[in-house]
């Protein structure tokens, strides 16, 4: 395992890429954004609000953009800035996540008393539940399903309501790094390449399952992105035009503006050190434990990640919250999974130990995984 030698980034993230100098592309874009002429990229998302405006007047549509929105930090930005700095009136998307937290409810809600419209799709929770459990065994991801729809579920909006533009948030090729199948541009129809969306076959998906078929999975498929294009449907990022964009600013603005995080949680039980993220569903928290397990590191190293680039914390103080928080999850949040997922706790931790990258852990005689790595050092693996 290989870190990234500006901040914390380990090669073992899919498809993520360094240079020859051992910087990771995130760490790149971040110091190419010196020299991006942000005055000409606001022009030009201008021009894109303009043509869309246009375009929706024509097809006789009051909506002009589309916004899958949570009510967290970023979708509230986004949606915000899309009215107020663009101009553009929004139809809202919300995917509903089964068993949504109170904060979540919150700031939904608090989403919709700032003035939007906004469609909540609440796919069946039993077919979410089966596919929730059946991403666990399969993969080790108990979110895998649900982040599909809340992905699609905006495409499938704008497509079926024929709304001229589609506005994303963060392009992970551009923050994460990961441009090995995602391109670094403002093209939010590559989200079909992401990690999380991609190879998402839906028979694969649902195969074994039992009672759930093809016809149960709408909400999970994406709609035919070339027959959108055709249709003059755009998809953009709005991370690639809006200056502002960062984890904190978005935080900060949407604090502002009525937004809850999860202000009671120790710290530890949630394995990060922000807390203005994954604030709709409690499953989140022992998903990044997981993945922590799998790839050598969870949510605190992401977080440290965008403060050591945007200049918040030094790499050696960014190291001190990876090394108290992450991987961490409170018996809470495995209770939490554990109930949703209808099985013990001993159940849930012999499949989690069948996804553990055992080159990177170690069982402790207390049988805990402990890493084998130091983070932020350069680990051989045998
Ligand atoms: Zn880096």
């Amino acid at each position: 395992m290989k870190y990234c030698k500006k901040c914390l980034q380990p090669d073992t993230r899919p498809n993520i890429l360094f240079d020859e100098h051992g910087v990771c592309y995130a760490c790149l874009y971040e110091e190419s954004k010196a020299s991006i002429d942000w005055d000409a990229r606001f022009n030009e998302l201008l021009n894109i609000a303009k043509n869309a405006k246009a375009e929706a007047k024509k097809r006789g549509n009051i909506y002009e953009c589309v916004i899958g929105v949570s009510g967290g930090k970023d979708s509230t930005f986004q949606a915000v800035y899309a009215k107020e700095k663009l101009g553009l009136r929004p139809l809202l998307i919300n995917c509903v996540p089964d068993e949504i937290t109170q904060i979540g409810q919150h700031n939904i809600d608090n989403l919709n008393k700032l003035g939007f419209d906004i469609i909540s799709i609440k796919p069946n929770p039993l077919v979410a539940k089966k596919l929730a459990k059946s991403t666990f065994y399969k993969r080790g991801n108990i979110v895998a399903a649900s982040e599909y729809c809340l992905w699609a579920s905006a495409y499938i909006m704008a497509n079926k309501f024929n709304i001229p533009l589609i506005i994303q948030g963060e392009n992970a090729a551009l923050t994460l790094g990961t441009a090995l199948k995602q391109k670094q541009s403002d093209d939010a129809f590559s989200v079909t390449a992401l990690d999380t969306l991609r190879g998402f076959d839906i028979k694969e998906l649902i195969d074994g399952i039992d009672g759930v078929s093809e016809d149960d999975m709408y909400f999970y498929s994406m709609p035919d992105l070339d027959e959108m294009k055709q249709k003059g449907i755009r998809a953009i990022f709005l991370q690639y035009y809006a200056k502002e964009w960062s984890q904190v600013l978005n935080a900060d603005f949407s604090i502002a503006r009525g937004i809850k995080g999860r202000m009671d949680d120790d710290l530890h039980d949630i394995g990060r050190f922000r807390r203005f993220t994954a604030l709709d569903c409690d499953l989140q928290i022992a998903n990044q434990m997981i993945k922590y397990l799998k790839f050598g590191f969870g949510f605190a190293t992401d977080e440290a990640c965008y403060d050591i680039r945007e200049g918040r914390l030094g790499r050696e103080d960014a190291l001190w919250y990876v090394n108290e928080y992450d991987g961490l999850c409170g018996e809470k949040y495995i209770k939490i999974a554990c109930d949703y997922l209808g099985i013990s706790k001993d159940e849930f931790f012999r499949v989690v130990d069948g996804f553990v990258n055992k080159d990177l852990f170690y069982k402790d005689e207390n049988g805990k995984w402990k890493p084998k790595f130091k983070v932020g050092q350069d680990f051989n693996i045998n």
